[in-house]
Order: structure tokens, then sequence, then C-alpha cells
């Protein structure tokens, strides 16, 4: 039997891979993705993400433009002034100024990741295929490459790009000796929803406004809330407000219609307790765990915690990428957080997995429709993804270090 031929295969569905596979569709660049799970019900998938210019501008140039405009008119309401409190609830002034990165101040919005699944989704059948594992690939004399998956089944590309997120499978054959880093630091998160904090009473200082609590001394809290209009679904009917195939899993976790108010916060590894410990916790009881060691702020925070719903709650370990790895072009390459993992301060994995497709489609069109050799197209685009990407790693593990470290040192933050 021969082995099926498309020209773009990309393995993985995340937000790199479908923005990816959107573009070379409007472009009219044969595509397909091959993604591993049918639903993606991973704890992040539950809440909104910052989406700053540079993701913006690759959405619009990689999406049809009623798609774009999908986006724009989904998007959730953030907060937009910032208040800092300290631990007792008292107003602190803002210090860091000075400190803060020229893209903290560029335009930034708030999507849900439900969402924009969704929209990224539209349009696609026949391109994006689920429950394809890509185990490993082979590349053929003709300079062309056989991706393989576990069941049992195989593609032949012109170009693989391994958009499988932090743990890919096409990397570790790529680059097998390029492993990720445990910062060492810890993060707890949760949510609740904006009617259930009316009724619990909770402060509109921690509804409002994007909140950072302060303590004098310990790790901080950032408070912020993701506000959803569901008349911008009717008005484009071919997004569900909901994940149907959420349908099953219980909890507000995965509730996409209704507004919330949502925190994280974040320690050095073993200060709230061991990995080992925290990983069996369900949420209620890292609620507790939470309340036990900042039991002495005033009691207008303790309430947002206590109130937040358990489902929504969950330990995470905070790992990056080592940025720096340089390798030839073949026709193998990669994008997002494949390559580029790294920690969630500054909210930039997302936007530059992103802007990684738009940089990549825009190389692929030159290969395709201007004759620009494919050599040549994806090393430019290897290029430009590493000095960004590089560059958005190191940026996003100086902003951890300031934000948890504030007040004392991480133990494993490392120096690249
Ligand atoms: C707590 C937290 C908060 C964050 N907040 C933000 C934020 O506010 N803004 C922002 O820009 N970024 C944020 N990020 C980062 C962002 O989530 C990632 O950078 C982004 O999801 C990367 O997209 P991607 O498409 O490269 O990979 P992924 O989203 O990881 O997608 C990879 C896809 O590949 C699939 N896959 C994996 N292995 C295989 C395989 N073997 N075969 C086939 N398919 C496979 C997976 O199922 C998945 O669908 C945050 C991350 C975390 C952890």
């Amino acid at each position: 039997m021969t082995t099926p031929f498309v020209d773009i295969a990309i393995i993985g569905g995340g937000p790199g891979g479908l923005a990816l596979a959107q573009g070379l569709k409007k472009n009219g660049i044969d595509t397909a993705v091959f993604e591993r799970d049918p639903v993606r019900a991973d704890y992040v998938q539950g809440f909104r993400m910052r989406i700053r210019q540079r993701g913006i501008d690759a959405l619009q140039a990689n999406l049809p433009p009623h798609l774009y405009q999908a986006f724009l008119d989904t998007l959730g309401l953030a907060p937009t002034e910032t208040l800092i409190l300290d631990e007792g609830f008292n107003r602190v002034e803002d210090a860091g100024q000075a400190t803060r990165e020229p893209e903290d101040t560029h335009i930034e919005k708030s999507v849900s990741r439900i969402t924009l699944r969704q929209i990224l989704l539209s349009g696609l059948d026949g391109i994006f295929q689920s429950g394809k594992r890509f185990e490993r690939y082979e590349t053929l004399r003709d300079d062309t490459v056989v991706a393989h998956f576990s069941d049992g089944t195989a593609v032949r590309a012109n170009l693989l790009v391994g958009a499988d997120g932090a743990g890919s499978a096409v990397r570790r054959q790529l680059l097998p000796d390029l492993g990720s880093i445990d910062t060492g630091v810890r993060r707890l998160a949760g949510k609740i929803a904006l009617d259930a904090a009316a009724r619990h009473g909770i402060s509109p200082l921690l509804t409002e406004f994007n909140t950072n609590i302060r303590p004098r001394d310990g790790r901080g809290l950032m408070i912020t809330s993701h506000r959803v209009d569901p008349s911008a679904y009717a008005r484009h009917d071919f997004i569900d407000g909901e994940d149907p195939g959420h349908a099953d899993i219980p909890g507000f976790h995965f509730n996409n219609s209704t507004s919330y108010t949502w925190w994280n916060t974040a320690y050095d590894t073993d200060e709230l307790g061991s990995d080992g410990v925290l990983e069996r916790l369900d949420g209620a009881a890292l609620i507790e765990t939470l309340l036990r060691r900042i039991g002495h702020w005033d009691e207008r925070i303790l309430r947002l915690i206590r109130h937040s719903d358990p489902s929504t709650v969950a330990f995470l370990k905070v790992k990056s990428s080592t940025p720096g790895r340089v390798w030839q072009t073949g026709p193998v390459t990669l994008l997002g957080d494949a390559i580029h993992a790294m920690t969630y301060f500054r909210a930039l994995g997302g936007n530059t997995a992103l802007y990684d497709s738009g940089l990549l489609a825009r190389e692929l069109v030159a290969a395709r429709r201007r004759g620009k050799p494919q050599r040549a197209a994806v090393n430019d685009y290897e290029n430009a993804m590493r000095d960004h990407g590089y560059e958005a790693v190191r940026s996003s593990l100086s902003a951890m270090q300031r934000n948890v470290g504030a007040n004392r040192p991480l133990k494993a933050v490392p120096a690249l």
C-alpha cells in the first residue's frame, strides 16, 4: 500500500499547529494536522490566555476574515487597571514601573483557550485528524519525510512540522539531547465564578482590577478576571459557548460561558509541601494547604481562596526549555513549545507559538508561490523563530525570578 502524501504535515493541534494549518489553507497550500487527543482537557485549557499584539497579528494574518472577526468579538474582557495590596489589604504604591519590559505595555487581551480552539478548528474538516499519536519519522533519499503514528498509519510530506508541545516527540528525535529544566517553581491557581464571588461577598477590589497581593514577607498572589459576553457567541453560531468534549467532566473548570475571577501564586520547591504530597492532593486539599500558609492575611483575601471552586485548583511544576540550540535545516522543523517552551511568567508562550505560525506560513507561501527554495524558506523561518523564541524564554525566566523571588531568592532558577 502506498503511503498517503501531504505537502506540509503538522504534528500537534495546539494553538501553534492549528494557526499554521489555517494560514496554509488560506493560501491554498496542502496541509494536514495530526493530533493525539480527541479532546483537549489538560488543566490549563480551562483558563483564559493573555494574548498580546504579536499573537493577534499572527491570527489576523493566518485566519480568514470571518474567523478573525469571531476571535475579536469573542475576546473576554479583562480588567484594565492594576492595584497592588499588601497582605493586610492596604494599598501599596507600584515601585516596579521602571523594571517592566516594553512588551508589558503593549495591547493585550484575554482569550478563552476553549473558544480560541473552536475558532482555530473551524473550517479544518478533512485537514485536522485526531487520535493520531506521532511516534517517529524517517527521512527519505528524495528529501521527503515519513511520519509514523501509533495506530500503524503513516504519512509522507515535503515538510514535517513538530508543533507537539513541550514534550515534543518530534524534537526528541531531531534534537535528542535537548531536555527541559525544572525551574523549582511550583504554582497553584484557582477560579471562582463572578456570581459566586458576589454571593460570598468577595471585595470588588479583587474582582474589578488586576490585583497583585504583595506581602511584606513571602510569595505574592495575582488576581484577575475574565468576563464573557454570551451575545458574542450568538453572533457567530459556528462557535459553541462550551466544548462538547468537556460535557462529562464534572465541576466548573471547563465551563466556558460564565465570567470568573481567578488567582495564581507560586512558591519555591518544598515551601508549601513536598512535590510527592502536593501532587496527590485534590483541589479542596490544595486550598486548605494554601490557606494554612497565608492564614495571617486579611480575611477578604482568604475568602476568595476559600470559596474558589475546588475543581479549578491544581498544582503545577513550572518548567522551561534551554534556549540557544541551533541545528541544520532539513525536512523537519519545530514550532511553539516544541522548541521554546517557557514559564508562564510574562504570558509569552502561546503568543510566541502563534507568532511562529505566522512566520512559517509566510515563508512557505514564498516557497510555494514565489519559487523560494524550501530549504532557504525553512532556514529563514528557523533563524527568525529562534531569535524571538529564545529571547522570550530568557525573558520569562527573568520575570519569574523577579515575580516569585521578589522577597526571597529562588533555589533553582538557572542562569542562562
Ligand atoms: C499555567 C500556564 C499559563 C499560561 N498562560 C499563558 C498566557 O497567558 N499567554 C500565553 O501566550 N501563553 C501562556 N502559556 C503558555 C501556552 O499555554 C503555551 O505556550 C502554548 O499552549 C503552546 O502552544 P503549542 O501549540 O506550541 O503547544 P501545545 O499547546 O502544547 O499543543 C501541543 C499539541 O500537540 C499534541 N501532541 C503532543 N504530543 C503529540 C504526539 N506525539 N502526536 C500528536 N499530537 C501530539 C497535544 O495533544 C497538543 O494538542 C501558559 C502556560 C501555562 C502552563
